[in-house]
C-alpha cells in the first residue's frame, strides 16, 4: 500500500544514516514466513557488511540505499513494509536490520506484517537491469504534462488502470489514482486514448500538487494504522482524502451526490459521477 508519499517519507526519514558505516547486516530473528532477500542472505550480506552509506534514493514504490561499493540495497515495502530508524510497531515483524556505526541511530531496520516486501542488494548493472527504464516508468514527480500524454495517449486502457501501471509510471497506486482523478475532474473509466490534451493537463497539475501537498504530510494512515514514517509515527494526509474509501459519504466538491466504489481490474475506485464526467 504504501505509494510514492509514503516512500519517500520513509526516504528522507532514513537521512541520517548517510555517512554511516554498517558493522552488521541481515534477516533478524522471525518466525514468520521469510521475505525475499535477493541474490541470496550470503551475498547479500557480503555486499552490505562493512560498507559506508552514501546516500539514499527512492524508485517508485522503493527506498535505496547506496553504498560506498556502488552497491545499492533496495527495500520494496509492497503492502506492509516499513524502514525504520526507531523501534519497530511489533518485533515479531522485523525482518531484516542493518547494525550501523551511529551512537543516535544504532540500527536500519525492515519491518513487514504481512511479510510480502523483499531485501534486494544490487551491483550497479543489476540496478539498472531490475529497476532501470524498460522495467520502471519516470518517477511521477518527474514528468512533464507532454511526457505524461506521451506514455498514455496510445492506450485504450481505463485512466485509473493506466495509472498504475509502474512500467508506464512509477510511484501512484491504487489510492492516490482515484484522488487525482477526482481533483483533475476526469471519470476514472475514461480511455486514454480519448483524452483530450488539456485533459492530460488537469491529470498532471492535479499529481504533482497532491503527491507534493501528501509528502509534505509525511503519508496517508489509514485505519489499519499499518503505515508509518521512519520514527513510527503515523501521517497525516487521510485527513485531506477527498474520495478514497469515502462510498456513500456526500462529494466534498459538488455537495449533491455520495461518492461511489467501482471495482477496475480487481481493484477499488472511488469517485463522483457528477464532478467527473466523462
Ligand atoms: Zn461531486
Amino acid at each position: 500500500m504504501p505509494e510514492l508519499p509514503e516512500v519517500e517519507t520513509m526516504r528522507r526519514g532514513i537521512k541520517p544514516v548517510v555517512g554511516a558505516r554498517i558493522i552488521k547486516a541481515g534477516r533478524t530473528r522471525c518466525t514468520r514466513k521469510p521475505i525475499t532477500v535477493w541474490p541470496n542472505d550470503r551475498t547479500a550480506k557480503r555486499r552490505i557488511e562493512g560498507q559506508q552509506i552514501t546516500g539514499t534514493g527512492r524508485r517508485g514504490k522503493r527506498v535505496l540505499v547506496h553504498l560506498e561499493n556502488e552497491n545499492t540495497i533496495v527495500f520494496e515495502p509492497r503492502m506492509t513494509g516499513l524502514v525504520l530508524l526507531s523501534d519497530p510497531p511489533t518485533m515479531e515483524h522485523l525482518r531484516f536490520q542493518l547494525q550501523l556505526s551511529l551512537a543516535k541511530t544504532p540500527t536500519l531496520q525492515y519491518w513487514d506484517r504481512r511479510g510480502l516486501g523483499s531485501v534486494h542488494v544490487f551491483t550497479p548493472d543489476e540496478l539498472e537491469e531490475h529497476l532501470g527504464p524498460g522495467r520502471l516508468g519516470p518517477d511521477a514527480l518527474a514528468v512533464t504534462p507532454e511526457i505524461l500524454a506521451e506514455i498514455f495517449k496510445g492506450s485504450r486502457r481505463p485512466i485509473k488502470v493506466a495509472l498504475l501501471d509502474q512500467v508506464a509510471l512509477a510511484g501512484v497506486g491504487n489510492l492516490y489514482a482515484s484522488e487525482i482523478l477526482f481533483r483533475a475532474r476526469v471519470h476514472p473509466k475514461k480511455r486514454c486514448s480519448a483524452m483530450s490534451q488539456q485533459q492530460w493537463l488537469l491529470i498532471y497539475t492535479a499529481m504533482q500538487d497532491i503527491l507534493t501537498d501528501a509528502i509534505k504530510h509525511e503519508g496517508s494512515t489509514l485505519n489499519d494504522g499499518t503505515y508509518r514514517n521512519a520514527l513510527n509515527d503515523p501521517g497525516g494526509y487521510q485527513n485531506q482524502h477527498q474520495v478514497y474509501d469515502r462510498e456513500g459519504l456526500p462529494c466534498p466538491g459538488c455537495n449533491e451526490v455520495l461518492i461511489v466504489r467501482i471495482v477496475q481490474a480487481q481493484r477499488s475506485t472511488f469517485f463522483c459521477k457528477k464532478c467527473q464526467g466523462y
